[in-house]
């Protein structure tokens, strides 16, 4: 079956109910026939629910739908994007390890990286995403583990992951992806090489702004490391809110095109707008990478920045002005929603190490919704005419 299909049918197995939408799985635990029972599965001799901060259907029904559509051997689900990075990272690293990492990741990514992990013994060198001599020269001995986003929040650089992937070929590094802004309707990184795909599910596999989520999927050997850490220290997806992603995947593709579509023809209507100094959109011409993007995804997905001539004070202004569009740190949403970056999602980084990743104080993301494309055509030209 065709994947868009798989999306819609994958279902946990139907009770005796013969329910057609899946039920809520919502029990912290499960029966066991007998002690027996109990002690087979919990010794895993034979599989078998045991408790939700291990496994549920909901949950395993949506770590099926990812590792289908991400073409993966194995998954897992988190309670939010940042505890699918940091359990990733716990699960496969030790003291004394070293981590590469692309300079242009979310926010709290970098704070893990920074200040958490380098306080266990983990060190982490921050390279130019793009720029792959820098990866190369960046390798040691203890090199164990590469981290990257393609397409960048906020800053949309793009990494050329197949090229990442060679690099690492034949050494003992996971290379680990964090897909969030293309989803795997755009690209799916195992397939150029990663050994395993990130995601905030929060942002385009909820794709309606209500729950927080997150999923790793990859080689079952990792994921298997990934599973020991996790299982013991309860960074786990609840079944109410997998029940929601799980649903969510039934549209996704539907979403994806129509939010990429949106994107394209507002980053055109807005390009050359006196009030913006740049809007940069990974299929717009304009962008540096653009052959890397047609390349490497399949739409340019919806997400496009504008630099607003005249710093904060103008997007602040701009902020104002807009009658549609959401100002909030989400993205991913049926809602357009502008975010600047500098002052919250990415307020914790020295000017100096903003700068490194293109994040100026007139830089706006806007996550581009699914509302009719001649009303936001309409709401931002509005208010940048009057900037
Ligand atoms: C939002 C986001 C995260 C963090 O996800 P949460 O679900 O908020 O924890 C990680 N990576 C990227 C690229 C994101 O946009």
């Amino acid at each position: 079956m065709k994947k868009q299909t798989q999306a819609i049918r994958i279902q946990a197995k139907r009770s005796h109910n013969r329910e057609h939408s899946v039920p809520l799985y919502l029990t912290s635990s499960f029966t066991f026939e007998d002690s027996e029972q109990g002690r087979a599965i919990f010794a895993e001799e034979i599989p078998g629910n045991i408790y939700s901060r291990y496994q549920n259907p909901n949950v395993d029904e949506f770590v099926e739908k990812m590792c289908m559509l991400e073409n993966a051997e194995a998954g897992l689900a988190f309670s939010t994007g940042m505890a699918a990075i940091f359990s990733s990272l716990a699960g496969l690293l030790k003291q004394g390890d070293h981590v590469i990492a692309s300079n242009a990741l979310f926010g709290s990514a970098i704070q893990i990286l920074t200040k958490i992990t380098a306080k266990w013994g983990i060190e982490c060198t921050f390279v130019d995403g793009h720029d792959i001599k820098a990866w190369e020269a960046a390798i040691k001995d203890n090199t164990k583990f590469f981290f990257c986003e393609s397409p960048s929040n906020p800053g949309l650089d793009l990494i050329d992951i197949a090229e990442l992937a060679a690099l690492k070929k034949g050494k003992d590094i996971v290379l680990a992806v964090d897909n969030c802004f293309a989803t795997p309707i755009l690209q799916t990184p195992l397939d150029l090489g990663a050994d395993l795909v990130l995601h905030s599910a929060t942002k385009y596999i909820d794709g309606q702004g209500r729950v927080l989520g997150g999923v790793v999927c990859g080689k079952a050997e990792y994921i298997a490391e990934i599973r020991f850490f996790a299982r013991h220290t309860g960074p786990s997806l609840s079944p109410f809110n997998a029940w929601i992603l799980s649903k969510s995947l039934e549209l996704l593709d539907l979403r994806m095109q129509k939010h990429a579509e949106n994107a394209l023809a507002l980053a055109e209507a807005l390009q050359g707008h006196p009030a913006v100094q740049a809007v940069k959109y990974p299929f717009l011409k304009s962008h540096p990478q653009y052959e890397l993007a047609k390349k490497q995804m399949k739409y340019g997905g919806g997400i496009l920045t504008l630099d607003i001539k005249g710093g904060f004070e103008k997007v602040q202004k701009l902020s104002q002005l807009l009658q549609i569009v959401s100002i909030s740190p989400n993205l991913g949403d049926t809602r357009t929603i502008l975010t600047h970056p500098a002052s919250t999602t990415h307020s914790k980084l020295s000017a100096e190490d903003r700068a490194a990743v293109g994040i100026t104080d007139g830089l706006v993301r806007v996550a581009v919704g699914l509302e009719a494309i001649e009303d936001l055509k309409e709401d931002f030209l509005n208010a940048l005419n009057q900037l």
